[in-house]
């Protein structure tokens, strides 16, 4: 996950990304994610602009019957490398690495990039039926009785 700077081509070109990231996540999202994607590369000279899209996945809980599973997302990616560091040229969302020369290490960008894209509580399958908040069970590989016998909150303490 680097650029070398020195070595890249003027213009356009294509870069291939794959690696594990760090994403240093808590409340059981995945501490780790593997992407995989191809980044345009688009050189100009006094700044490089990287975009793209890579796919992630990790290991997480889903957000409905806690049940573990590998969780695949998105990851928009646009990262702009300036080698006039004295610009204070910056555009809306991108990124922005000042790095005049040598290799870049895009893993801390892209990690940013991928945890901002991570999907809020991400289920198991589209159709999860979670957990009952009765007895606990999991609907998706049981029934219990307990939703007959729900008795709807508004309508607790009425006379
Ligand atoms: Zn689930
Ligand atoms: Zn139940």
């Amino acid at each position: 996950m680097k650029l070398d700077l020195d070595s890249q081509d003027s213009g356009r070109s294509d870069l291939a990304i794959r690696g594990t990231l760090n994403l240093g996540l808590s409340d059981g999202r995945p501490l780790e994610a593997r992407v995989d994607g191809i980044l345009v590369v688009q050189n100009l000279e006094s700044r490089v602009l990287l975009n793209g899209a890579l796919q992630a996945e990790g290991r997480t809980e889903c957000g409905s019957c806690l049940e573990e599973f590998t969780v695949r997302w998105d990851v928009p990616v646009e990262v702009m490398i300036l080698r006039d560091v004295d610009s204070d040229e910056g555009e809306g969302e991108t990124l922005l690495i000042m790095q005049r020369k040598g290799e870049v290490d895009l893993h801390e960008s892209l990690r940013e990039c991928t945890v901002l894209a991570y999907p809020q509580a991400p289920l198991c399958k589209p159709d999860c039926k979670g957990l009952c908040p009765e007895c606990g069970i999991d609907r998706n590989k049981g029934t219990c009785d307990c939703s007959e016998n729900e008795i709807d909150p508004r309508w607790e303490g009425l006379p």
